[in-house]
Parts: structure tokens; C-alpha cells; sequence
């Protein structure tokens, strides 16, 4: 048995499979690992059936299908204003994970520097260290997240390969605003810094607020990979599709390196995407669905000892339990899962150093029923 040396020694098994094991080993509710726990529309599964059974089930084109990428580019440049060309400007991917990981080798090198935010999605940094990369952590505050370009800046210098943000974010629930947009857009002019947008969460975006898509700032777009997820806006997380959008010389080099990745993806699912984006609603009604999920889950646990500030994005809430225990998160969420049965994930694995702020966070995209099951526990706690 030969050894290999690891290309990433510090890296274990990820939180959200760490807690949904956990959260099924002990039968607990499992609000930890974000999917949906309700059925899709039966339309979108009528349309992947029909789709097989008119014989789309050998590869599809290896940037995805034509009629989807059209209507993806279609999407984005009526909502956002933007003017991307769906023949060389969007690429169809196995889900955003593949999305970031192929924009990040497509150009993090050896030697280059990538800033990232923190609490930070956990698949950037892997990424990062496996294309010789080194990353530039910026660790924001509970429970707003605010990020302070000042901060950003003293950070920039002539190694910075690329910056990544999520808007609206995860774990935090954060949003960042049109002000925060220019300033980056200011920051980044003039230099060949290239932007990571990570939108996966662009169409749960709460309390009246837009959804402030890299695609809107003609400085920002001109650099920017943007990456976005089917599986949060139609609730299929387990069908793995999403895309990239990025202007043709970016998205030139993504596809050298998506072509011997994964080649193409699932072709029957783009058939049913393609048809189902017809209907704007199915995307636009999301904010208010799991707005109204949000405030459901917030009224019931509102006499519970944990504090929170309302999401604003996101079907992730936080919350705070400084009153209830001064564990530290990761136990404290192994305590809930195996004694109150009710899993969470400790937002400290995000954080620069473990940085440990007392804060939880529960995914709310369930049903009413789960939602008032997970509240009942968490209000005796
Ligand atoms: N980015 C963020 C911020 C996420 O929360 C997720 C998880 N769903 C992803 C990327 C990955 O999305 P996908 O499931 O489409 O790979
Ligand atoms: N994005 C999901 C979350 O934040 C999980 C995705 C995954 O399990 N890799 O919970």
C-alpha cells in the first residue's frame, strides 16, 4: 500500500455531512445541512420524464444546451440589465460547487492570492490550496457581517488573483447593498483582479430588498465569474445543476478546464430547466416563500432563550445561544443533535481560526410541520 502525500492535510470530512449523519444516527430533526424537505413541483418532474422519453438521454453539448443557455442569459439580462450572449458567455454546470471549483482553477496559480470573506462556504478554500493558491481570509462580525473596504484594501496588492463574495450569504444571512457593490467596483478598477460571485441564494432575498447581482455593474461584470445554483431556486439540490456567467474571455478559459472535468451535464434535466425558466414566477416567488417560512420559524421560537437578527437572504437563520451555555458551538450542536434531536451547524467551521461566536445556524427551507416540530424543541432548551 502506497502512501500519497496529501494536497490537503488540514482538510476532513465537510460540516454539512458531519451534522447529517450525525442529525440521522440519532433520529434528529435536521436543520443543519440546507435543502428542502418538501416536494418539488410536479411540473419540472413531468418535464425531465417527458424530456427522457423523447429520447435526450445521451451527452448533451458540452456548455450545456443551447435553448437553456438562452434562457438563463435571457434571465439574468432582464433582471440584472446585463448583455451576456448565451452561446459563449454562460456555461451549464453540475451544480455551483462544480461552477467554483472550475473558475478557480481555471485561474488561481501557484503564488496568487485569493481574498475571501469569512464565515466563508467551506468548498472555496480547498479549491484554492489544490491550484497552489494562498488565501487571504477577512473575517467579518456577527451578527451583521458588514464588510469594511478600507479592510479590502490594505489586503490588494500585485499578487491578488481574484476576490470571491456570496451575496446573499452563507451562513450569515447578510446581503450586500448597491453601496457595497460600487465600492468594490471601485476597488477593483483598474486592476486584472478577477471577481468570484458566488449568487447561488439570488432569489431568496428578504423584506423588499434586490438582490445586488454582480451583473448590474458593468466594472464588476467585466471581471466576474458568476455562479448560480437550480438546486436552492427549484428546491432539487439532489439533481446538482447550476451554471456560470462570466464575459467570453473568462468563460473561454472556465471551458478548457469544464470540458475534461465533467465534460457536459445531465441533458435530460437541461431539456426540463430550459422549458421551466419560461415561466418567470417560478423563480420570482421565491423570496416571498421563504419569507414567509422565515417569519413562521422566527414567531414560534420567539420565546426561546436563543437571540437572532432576521435573515435577510438565504434559507438560513442564526441564532445566538450566549444565554443558554457557554460551550462552544461544535459541541453544543453535537449535544442538541444526540440530546434534544435537533441539528444545526456550527458556524465557527467557517471562521478564521474557529473563531467561535455562540452562533448556530438552522436551515428553515421545511415544512410548516418540521418548522413547528424544530420550534417546540428549541423553545424548551
Ligand atoms: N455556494 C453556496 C454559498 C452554497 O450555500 C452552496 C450550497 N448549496 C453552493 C455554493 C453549492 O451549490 P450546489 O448545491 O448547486 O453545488
Ligand atoms: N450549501 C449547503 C449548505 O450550506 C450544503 C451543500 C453541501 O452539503 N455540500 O448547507
Amino acid at each position: 500500500m502506497q502512501n500519497i502525500k496529501s494536497k490537503l492535510p488540514n482538510v476532513g470530512t465537510t460540516i454539512f455531512t458531519v451534522m447529517s449523519q450525525l442529525a440521522s444516527k440519532h433520529d434528529a430533526i435536521n436543520l443543519s445541512q440546507g435543502f428542502p424537505n418538501f416536494t418539488i413541483d410536479q411540473k419540472l418532474i413531468e418535464l425531465v420524464h417527458h424530456a427522457m422519453l423523447k429520447g435526450h438521454n445521451q451527452y448533451a453539448p458540452m456548455p450545456g444546451l443551447l435553448s437553456l443557455r438562452e434562457a438563463i442569459a435571457h434571465k439574468t439580462n432582464s433582471l440584472y440589465g446585463s448583455n451576456y450572449h448565451p452561446e459563449t458567455e454562460v456555461t451549464v454546470t453540475d451544480g455551483a460547487t462544480q461552477a467554483i471549483f472550475t473558475a478557480i482553477a481555471a485561474c488561481v496559480s501557484k503564488g496568487d492570492e485569493v481574498i475571501i470573506f469569512k464565515p466563508a462556504y467551506d468548498s472555496y478554500e480547498p479549491a484554492i490550496t489544490l491550484f497552489g493558491g494562498t488565501v487571504v481570509p477577512i473575517q467579518l462580525s456577527a451578527p451583521n457581517f458588514t464588510i469594511d473596504w478600507q479592510e479590502v484594501a490594505s489586503k490588494i496588492n500585485s499578487k491578488t488573483k481574484m476576490v470571491i463574495i456570496n451575496t446573499p450569504h452563507n451562513p450569515g444571512g447578510a446581503v450586500l447593498s448597491k453601496e457595497d457593490m460600487l465600492q468594490l467596483e471601485k476597488l477593483l478598477s483598474g486592476t486584472n483582479i478577477i471577481l468570484l460571485s458566488d449568487e447561488v441564494y439570488e432569489h431568496i432575498v428578504f423584506d423588499g430588498q434586490e438582490h445586488q447581482s454582480a451583473a448590474r455593474f458593468a466594472g464588476l461584470a467585466e471581471r466576474t465569474f458568476i455562479t448560480a445554483s437550480f438546486g436552492k431556486t427549484f428546491h432539487t439540490t439532489g439533481w446538482k445543476m447550476g451554471y456560470c456567467i462570466a464575459p467570453k474571455a473568462l468563460m473561454e478559459e472556465f471551458r478548457k478546464v469544464h470540458q475534461f472535468n465533467v465534460f457536459c451535464c445531465n441533458h435530460p434535466m437541461q431539456y426540463a430547466l430550459a422549458e421551466y425558466l419560461k415561466t418567470p414566477n417560478n423563480y420570482l416567488s421565491l423570496s416571498s416563500f421563504y419569507q414567509e417560512k422565515r417569519d413562521t420559524f422566527l414567531s414560534l421560537i420567539k420565546d426561546s432563550r436563543f437571540s437572532y437578527i432576521p435573515s435577510k437572504g438565504t434559507y438560513f437563520q442564526l441564532l445566538n445561544y450566549t444565554t443558554i451555555t457557554d460551550e462552544n458551538d461544535i459541541k453544543f450542536a453535537e449535544r442538541l443533535t444526540k440530546e434534544h434531536k435537533i441539528a444545526s451547524i456550527p458556524v465557527s467551521v467557517f471562521n478564521l481560526n474557529q473563531q467561535d461566536d455562540k452562533v448556530l445556524r438552522f436551515c428553515f427551507a421545511k415544512t410548516d410541520e418540521t418548522l413547528k416540530r424544530a420550534a417546540e424543541v428549541l423553545c424548551k432548551i
